[in-house]
């Protein structure tokens, strides 16, 4: 009897109290009944501002030695930090309030590495950084695109025969999908330029986040945070007619949809997503039908080392070999509430294998 008192004294008053505590966590959902339980393996160091900071990861895949790949991840309030698979920050780059970032490999060959974007919400911008052979970072503030967008959120690249383009979108369910042409540095004093074109436009009805590009399915999947996920033609000369992934259903999804990202295998391979609300991830077939998999949970993994997930923003997937620790790949995931001992949020790598295990992919 007394505990039930608790507990209505708890309901009624933690809805009141939460919004004065930034660092506490709000209630979660039930995670889906059959989730499956995982560990992650490494966590990043904390990002470098207190509070909700950390928000999504992309993977530098190093192409001559895998286990040098390294995961660029955006601290919302401060820029871009890098970390190595053991979890060091070995870069930052105060970029401003960088929110979404990912990132495409330049053929083999070319003078850059890969290309880096991220959406900055100091100026409304798309920041562009270039990736060397090492991995190492450099911003190029003379191609900052702006976007005009009230307040940019969302972020996610894509490259197919019209070449290298970001798809970047604003609360207000606006998007933007622009094409980006390397050009000579002129008379900048940065290595490399880009120049933007706006190659299409269009909108959902509600505020979206997370989204990713299948380059070679040419599909975009987006995540309309209170909705559900849906996909269309990533080609800027098609359709923007729009097919549901999956609506928000209070199990398998609770609102917030968010962080989402591709594991490519051959011609098939998975979908992952964040179900925020439930502290969840739920796995989809990467093809049409987009059949659900099943659900994951990332839990403490009880050795007083590296902690679950809780409430995340971004994840992030590679299906590559990046040695014994993630022979099937990684999946990077931003943690909402980092602890053991507590301190600000973080990322945390979990081995693909795990949850391939766990799901029986
Ligand atoms: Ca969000
Ligand atoms: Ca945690
Ligand atoms: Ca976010
Ligand atoms: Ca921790």
């Amino acid at each position: 009897m007394q505990s039930a008192v608790r507990l209505n004294f708890l309901a009624f008053f933690l809805p009141l109290l939460l919004p004065f505590s930034a660092c506490s966590l709000d209630v979660p959902a039930p995670a889906p009944p059959d989730a499956k339980q995982v560990y992650a393996t490494a966590e990043t160091d904390p990002v470098r501002s207190r509070d909700d900071a950390a928000d999504d990861p992309a993977i530098w895949i190093n192409a001559q030695n895998p286990q040098a790949s390294l995961v660029i991840g955006t601290d919302k309030q401060s820029g871009i930090e890098v970390y190595d698979l053991q979890g060091n920050r070995v870069q930052f780059i105060a970029a401003g309030l960088t929110n979404n970032v990912d990132l495409r490999p330049f053929p083999a060959g070319s003078q850059w590495s890969a290309l880096a974007a991220a959406s900055n919400r100091s100026a409304n911008t798309i920041s562009l950084f270039v990736v060397d052979s090492r991995g190492s970072l450099t911003w190029l503030r003379d191609s900052e695109i702006a976007t005009g967008m009230v307040e940019v959120y969302g972020l996610c690249m894509f490259q197919n025969d019209a070449g290298m383009q970001v798809f970047v979108n604003g609360t207000d369910g606006s998007y933007q999908q622009w094409g980006l042409t390397m050009v000579p540095s002129g008379l900048s004093d940065e290595p490399v330029q880009f120049q933007a074109e706006l190659l299409r436009e269009f909108s959902v009805p509600s505020q979206p986040e997370g989204c990713v590009a299948d380059d070679t399915q040419e599909r975009l999947f987006l995540g309309v945070e209170e909705e559900g996920i849906r996909t269309l033609s990533a080609r800027h000369d098609a359709s923007t007619a729009m097919q549901s992934v999956m609506d928000i259903d209070g199990t398998i999804l609770f609102a917030d949809v968010e962080g989402m990202s591709l594991y490519e295998s051959g011609d098939g391979g998975y979908l992952v997503v964040s179900s925020q609300g439930n502290y969840s991830y739920a796995v989809y077939d990467r093809l049409p039908p987009f059949a659900y998999r099943g659900s994951f949970v990332v839990v403490d993994r009880g050795d007083e080392q590296v902690d679950g997930t809780e409430e995340t923003d971004g994840l992030t997937v590679t299906s590559v070999n990046l040695g014994a620790d993630y022979p099937d790949g990684l999946v990077v995931i931003q943690d909402g509430a980092n602890h053991l001992p507590r301190k600000n949020q973080n990322f945390k790598y979990v081995s693909w294998r795990e949850i391939a295990t766990a799901l029986d992919l």
